[in-house]
């Protein structure tokens, strides 16, 4: 019999916080992966590019915290998963060779003749200093910069980090895990002859959204720190460069840095609002308030689109209609030349849009993006006696097809998708809400309202409009800021042009103003 093959093991930096920060060959890695054990200090937003399949183990580690596993547990582990046949992959935060025992799990991998690789990581002293807005060289400054481990106490004997050499040894100073013991630190670089006045950074969960950053000098640091209340993980940064940071602020300077928003769309369509509010230096609450899933049964559809040609309009009203009208056409062998009889009119442009991808022009756009909008552009065209077919969700408003009934025209709408609220996170947004956390909640359509409305379960509305008292609403457009009002709530942000980039554009301006 042959010998079972063995697995191999992967040591990954997942990079310092920042989940865009991991390389592209960890990433790839990720992907592939059938066990991933990650670390307190790995991003858990990478978790997402693991398959669904794969196991998934949280190694712990935080400083001064019980360790959920020992790094004897860890080292075992990786081994026997490997030599049951795994592809495993350990994530670890920030670099993996550079304090983080990397080189111990990996040596023991070796003597156990585990097969291994090892991807080096954007370690946090280089994101910490860059986040910050302090290059940790420049010619003017520094030439040379130490990373050294601030977790042994300088004062005790048979410390590893030479502080007398290394007080005036290297330009930049860059300590990890040395918040505990600050004060001995500058103390013991003062006294070994670095001037009390060199500036020194200290930042905290670097390019993260919770990024912060405290600057003083050797002299005050320690006072500027404890009254900042800031707390591990947080990186020492020791050195003239920290001067430049006062020009070069960038990450913390964006617009949006800091506030946290509650975006609450579907799992898939959220990702555009994010992105848009990230890329501005927003932390998104995502609460996916809907769940999109396909209909049981397309009884309607499916006898519909064996007469299309006898439809003069096929009306879209949102992208998933569009989206899974086309699955279900696709799926019965059909395709965009089935539609080539009615006219078709979309209720917007990124509607229109994703039409197009499907190879279908829409004929007609409203001038407003909205139920009511498309009703009177359809109006305009004449509609008594028009067979008009609306695929859209299982629930919506019936504006359009009853305007448009009461007007003479014959409507079928087919059901071919449905909003479902998730359980569970409602708990999560309810703290949130109570501890003053949130800095403002965004609705991109009148469901968002109802659903976030039920997941916040509030006892009447006044207790509704106390938990909102400090929070700033955005709403998409008029119809969602309708039922915004109707709820007894007040809508702060509302852009012209109903589309995604102009309300991300218009919460930039609202913070940018402030
Ligand atoms: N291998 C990691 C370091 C692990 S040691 C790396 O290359 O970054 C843990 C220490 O790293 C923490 O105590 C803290 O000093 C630092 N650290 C890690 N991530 C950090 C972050 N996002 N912000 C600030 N410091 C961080």
């Amino acid at each position: 019999m042959s010998k079972k093959r063995n697995g191999k093991v992967y040591l990954v930096g997942a990079g310092p916080g920042d989940p865009g920060l991991i390389t592209v060959r960890g990433k790839f890695l990720l992907q592939r992966a059938e066990v991933v054990v990650y670390d307190y200090l790995a991003s858990p937003k990478l978790l997402k590019y693991v398959p669904k399949e794969a196991e998934l183990i949280y190694a712990g580690k935080k400083g001064g915290v019980k360790h959920t596993h020992t790094q004897e547990e860890i080292n075992q582990m990786l081994v026997d998963w490997a030599e049951s046949g795994k592809m495993v992959v350990r994530l670890k935060g920030g670099d993996p060779f550079i304090f983080g025992r990397g080189g111990e799990e990996v040596e023991v991998l070796a003597k156990s003749g585990i097969d291994f690789e090892v991807v080096p990581g954007v370690t946090s002293a280089t994101a910490a200093a860059t986040y910050a807005g302090i290059p940790i060289t420049h010619r003017e400054y520094t030439a040379s910069v130490a990373f050294l481990t601030g977790h042994e106490d300088p004062t005790k004997p048979g410390s590893n980090v030479d502080w007398e050499k290394l007080a005036t040894g290297a330009g930049t100073l860059v300590v990890y895990m040395g918040i505990k013991n600050l004060p001995v630190i500058v103390t013991n670089l003062m006294k070994h002859g670095r001037d009390p006045k060199t500036p020194v950074a200290v930042v905290r969960w670097a390019s993260t959204p919770e990024q912060r950053t405290v600057v003083g000098t050797l002299e005050t640091i320690t006072d500027i720190v404890r009254e900042s209340g800031i707390k591990p993980p947080a990186l020492i940064i020791v050195g003239e460069v920290v001067k430049l940071r006062e020009t070069i602020d960038w990450f913390e300077k964006r617009p949006l840095f800091g506030k946290r928003i509650v975006v609450t769309r579907t799992r898939e369509q959220a990702s555009e609002l994010m992105a848009g509010l990230e890329e501005h230096g927003a932390n998104c609450l995502e609460y996916s308030t809907i769940k999109i899933e396909p209909m049981d049964s397309y009884e309607v559809l499916d006898e519909e689109l064996e007469r299309l040609d006898e439809y003069h309009w096929i009306l879209f009203t949102s992208l998933n209609g569009v989206k899974y009208f086309f699955e279900r056409l696709y799926a019965k062998g059909m395709d965009a030349r089935s539609m080539k009889g009615p006219a078709i009119a979309a209720v917007g442009k990124a509607t229109a849009d994703l039409l197009l991808d499907y190879g279908v022009r829409a004929d007609l756009l409203p001038a407003v993006f909205t139920g009511e909008g498309l009703a009177e552009a359809l109006l305009d065209q004449g509609v008594e006696g028009r067979n008009v077919l609306i695929p859209r969700a299982e629930k919506a408003r019936e504006i359009l097809p009853e305007t448009l009934r009461g007007a003479g025209a014959q409507v079928t709408v087919a059901p071919v998708y449905k909003n479902v609220s998730p359980e569970g996170k409602r708990e999560q947004l309810r703290q949130e809400l109570e501890s003053g956390k949130v800095d403002m909640v965004t609705f991109t359509s009148s469901s968002t309202v109802s659903n976030f409305l039920s997941m916040v379960d509030a006892d009447s509305s006044s207790e509704l409009r106390r938990l909102m008292h400090e929070v700033t609403i955005a709403a998409i457009g008029p119809i969602t800021a309708k039922t915004v009002t109707d709820n007894g709530l007040h809508v702060d942000i509302q852009p012209e042009s109903h589309t995604i980039p102009e309300l991300v554009h218009e919460i930039v301006a609202f913070y940018s103003n402030k």
